[in-house]
């Protein structure tokens, strides 16, 4: 029996390495050198498939991976069931945020009952957090560069991942309301969970015991 494990390239590999390696798996080929999707790792019953981060609940949900790590912000917008999660496993730390042009009146912007613009790739977070305000919204779905849009005047806002704000610095964009932190989580497909146990159970398990607070 084979276990297929479904990451996306860039942080959240290279930070699922350290819990995988508490686990006794190394990945054995690099995919920022390889073109390989499907990468080997020192168990004969582990791979690795890389996807891309908002596939990864997608490819557990259907089999396609037995597990996976996915952040929150990806998470939220996915619907749909047969996802287990039992492991936040605090990494790709960043948090959900509406930023504007400097020159917005934000607060104005969200009295009750008032109208605003906002361009996002996380329209189900939008919608929620703006309609919990009670600010009336209209959302354009965007597949990236955020940042463009306020300054272009596409729309008045974005909801965005924040990190460091430089990005939203070099944009000069303001961070104007934080919305919720945001972390990647372990996600494990519910029947692979029973048939695969015997595998599955201790590598989670070495999971959690290798969680950084
Ligand atoms: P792509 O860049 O290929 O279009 P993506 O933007 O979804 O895809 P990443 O930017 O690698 O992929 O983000 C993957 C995950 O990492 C996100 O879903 C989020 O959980 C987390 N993440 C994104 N941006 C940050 C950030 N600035 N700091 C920390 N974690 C982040
Ligand atoms: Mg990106």
């Amino acid at each position: 029996m084979t276990v297929t494990l479904a990451l996306s390239k860039g942080r959240i590999f290279d930070e699922t390495l350290p819990l995988l390696k508490a686990a006794g798996i190394e990945v054995t080929e690099d995919p920022e050198t390889s073109r390989k999707l499907i990468l080997t790792t020192n168990r004969p019953d582990v791979r690795v498939v890389l996807v891309r981060a908002t596939d990864v609940p997608t490819y557990v949900q259907y089999g396609g991976a037995d597990m996976g790590v996915a952040g929150k912000d990806v998470l939220l917008e996915h619907d749909g069931n047969g996802l287990y999660q039992p492991l936040d496993l605090n990494i790709a730390r960043c948090r959900m945020s509406v930023a504007t042009r400097a020159d917005f009146d934000y607060a104005a912007a969200v009295k009750q009952g008032s109208r605003i613009r906002v361009a996002t790739k996380y329209t189900t977070v939008a919608r929620q957090h703006f309609a919990d305000k009670g600010v009336h919204v209209d959302l354009i779905k965007l597949y990236g560069s955020m940042e463009l849009a306020p300054l272009t005047g596409l729309a008045d806002a974005i909801v965005d991942l924040v990190s460091t704000g430089s990005t939203l610095r070099a944009n000069h964009l303001v961070e104007v309301e934080q919305i919720m932190p945001i972390s990647s989580r372990l996600v494990v497909n519910q029947a692979a969970l029973k048939l695969k146990r015997d595998i599955l159970r201790p590598l989670i398990d070495a999971f959690e015991s290798a969680i950084q607070p």
